[in-house]
C-alpha cells in the first residue's frame, strides 16, 4: 500500500489524518472533539475508475445532539466534469452538504452517491482519495514547503511535487523562499500570505488529482492581486474534474454553468448568473444585496 512509505513514518504525529488523506475537516473534527463514528462496511468497495458523477437522494441530516435538521429531503445531482457553485446565506448548510460527500458525517435519511454508489458501501480511504478539498482555513504543518505539498500524495516524487507547484501558481513564489521547497513552514519558518497557503493547498490537490474537487472559498482573506492568482489556479484545477464551489466571489460564480442556491429550506433554485438575475428570486436578492452571500 503506498500510504506505508517512508516519508509518512516520519509524520506518525499526524498519521490519522493522513491516512484519511483529508485535511481540515478531519483538523475540525478533531478540535471539536468529534468521535470518529464512521466505518468501514465489511468489504467495503475500493473504487477503480471514477467519472465523479455525485448525487444527494433526498437526503436529510442532522447533527449528533442537535434537534434541528440542517438539511431536508435535499436531491440534487452533479455530472461528471460540472462545475457548480453553492451559494446562499451563512448556516444555510452549504459546508454540510458537502462534507457528507467524503463521509464526514452520516446522513440521517437519503443517500449520498458517488458514480451511482452509495459512499457508504465505499472504502473510506478510497471514497476519500477521489476527493479533493480546498478550504478557507488551510492545513500546513511544521516541515518544508515540499513535505506540506507531498501531503496530497505521499508516494510523489519531487518532479511531480514541483509540476504541481507550477500548475497551481505557487512554484515562483516558493523559489524566491530563503530555501526554496526546503523552506521551512512553521512558527520559527517563514511567514505565507493567505494566497500563498491558498496556492499550496491547491498544489496538494495537483499531486493527489482526483476526480472530485470541492472549493470552500474564503470570503475576504485575500487582497485582489492574491484572488486573481488563485482563481486562475482553481480554474485549472476544476479542468476534467467534477467541481463543487462554495462561492462567495461574483468572478467564481460567474464561471459557473449552474449556480445552486441553498436556503435554510432547502434548493431555492438553480441556473446560470444570468437566469437567476432574471428569476428575480433569491439570488437576485442576494445578488442585489451587494453580494452578501455567505
Ligand atoms: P454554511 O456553510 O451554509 O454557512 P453550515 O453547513 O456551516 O452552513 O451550517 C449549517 C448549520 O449547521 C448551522 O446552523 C450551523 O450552526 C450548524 N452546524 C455546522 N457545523 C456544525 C457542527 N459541527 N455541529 C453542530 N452544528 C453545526
Ligand atoms: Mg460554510
Amino acid at each position: 500500500i503506498s500510504f506505508m512509505i517512508e516519508p509518512i513514518q516520519r509524520l506518525t504525529h499526524m498519521s490519522t489524518q493522513f491516512q484519511e488523506g483529508i485535511t481540515g475537516f478531519q483538523r475540525f473534527m478533531e478540535i471539536m472533539n468529534l468521535k470518529p463514528t464512521i466505518e468501514n462496511k465489511p468489504n467495503a468497495l475500493i473504487l477503480s475508475e471514477v467519472h465523479g458523477e455525485i448525487e444527494f437522494k433526498q437526503v436529510s441530516f442532522r447533527y449528533e445532539d442537535h434537534l434541528d435538521s440542517v438539511l431536508v429531503n435535499l436531491s440534487l445531482r452533479v455530472q461528471p466534469g460540472e462545475y457548480a457553485a453553492l451559494v446562499g446565506p451563512s448556516g444555510a448548510g452549504k459546508t454540510t452538504l458537502c462534507s457528507l460527500i467524503p463521509r464526514f458525517y452520516e446522513v440521517t435519511h437519503g443517500d449520498v452517491l458517488l458514480d451511482g454508489i452509495s459512499v457508504r458501501d465505499i472504502d473510506l480511504r478510497s471514497l476519500r482519495n477521489n476527493i479533493g478539498i480546498v478550504q478557507q482555513d488551510i492545513y500546513l504543518f511544521a516541515g518544508t514547503v515540499m513535505e506540506n505539498i507531498r501531503y496530497g500524495n505521499p508516494a510523489a516524487s519531487e518532479e511531480a511535487i514541483i509540476a504541481a507547484a507550477k500548475h497551481a501558481n505557487a512554484h515562483d513564489f516558493i523559489m524566491n523562499l530563503p530555501n526554496g521547497y526546503h523552506s521551512y513552514i512553521g512558527q520559527r519558518g517563514v511567514k505565507l500570505s493567505g494566497g500563498q497557503k491558498q496556492r499550496l493547498s491547491i498544489a496538494r490537490v495537483f499531486l493527489k488529482n482526483p476526480p472530485v474537487l470541492i472549493f470552500d472559498e474564503a470570503t475576504s482573506a485575500l487582497d485582489n492581486e492574491s484572488e486573481s492568482i488563485v482563481k486562475e489556479s482553481l480554474e485549472s484545477l476544476a479542468k476534467g474534474r467534477t467541481t463543487i464551489v462554495i462561492a462567495h466571489r461574483l468572478s467564481t460564480i460567474r464561471n459557473a454553468k449552474r449556480i445552486i442556491v441553498l436556503t435554510e429550506d432547502g434548493i431555492a433554485e438553480q441556473g446560470t448568473h444570468e437566469a437567476l438575475l432574471a428569476r428575480d428570486g433569491v439570488y437576485a436578492h442576494l445578488y442585489s444585496k451587494q453580494f452578501e452571500l455567505a
